[in-house]
């Protein structure tokens, strides 16, 4: 069995030397040695990803909005998730299951990307990373405007009719550009199914 590594605090780190976890000076982590109970390191262990939205392969988006702030046009980007793509749902009993779904739709919201997808983004543009939203008291990966750097929050760009990844003409839809993916995505967030793919 692989070693465990542990998410240890600082201030934790005396505790966790005590139960028997060892330090990791390359790595810097802490972890729970071959042979060592690991039920006493609950707190530590790592997190399975909160996700709710699997699919095999996905696509990035890229458009451009007016900035609300500067005025000026500025790039967006979205995940496009494929038909096929999946999303946790409830069924009638209350339990939460995987559910297919057979058309296009887009992810916001998104948090708790894989180091896989975080790399593939950071290739196209350095303005989309983790940000606070007051609109949702939460934070997720968001557009900047690349002139001012003002947040451009998912609501403005999914929700609203004639946002960024919401278009209202042909023109407007035909801006917006997509770059396949094939390789597996996950995250936690919502899926839209309206707006730009109210046709398919
Ligand atoms: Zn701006």
């Amino acid at each position: 069995m692989a070693r465990i590594n542990l998410n240890v605090p600082f201030s934790e780190k005396d505790e966790a030397k005590q139960l028997g976890a060892r330090w990791d000076a390359t790595l810097k982590v802490w972890f729970v040695p071959d042979g060592v109970d690991f039920s006493a390191f609950g707190r530590w262990l790592p997190t399975v990803p909160d996700v709710n939205i699997r699919s095999q392969r996905y696509g990035i988006a890229q458009t451009e909005t007016v900035c609300w702030k500067c005025d000026e046009l500025t790039r967006v980007y979205g995940f496009v998730l494929p038909p096929g793509h999946q999303t946790v749902e409830q069924d009638e009993d209350g339990v939460d299951e995987w559910y297919e779904h057979d058309s296009s739709a887009m992810a916001l919201y998104v948090t708790d990307l894989p180091p896989t997808v975080i790399a593939r983004l950071k290739l196209i543009t350095r303005h989309y990373y983790v940000d606070f939203s007051k609109t949702t008291n939460s934070s997720y990966w968001m557009n900047h405007c690349e002139n001012c750097g003002m947040k451009q929050g998912d609501f403005a760009i999914y929700c609203e009719p004639g946002g960024a990844f919401f278009p209202m003409d042909e023109y407007a839809t035909s801006k917006i550009s997509l770059q396949s993916v094939h390789e597996p995505f996950c995250c936690n967030g919502d899926a839209a199914y309206g707006g730009l793919f109210e046709d398919n």
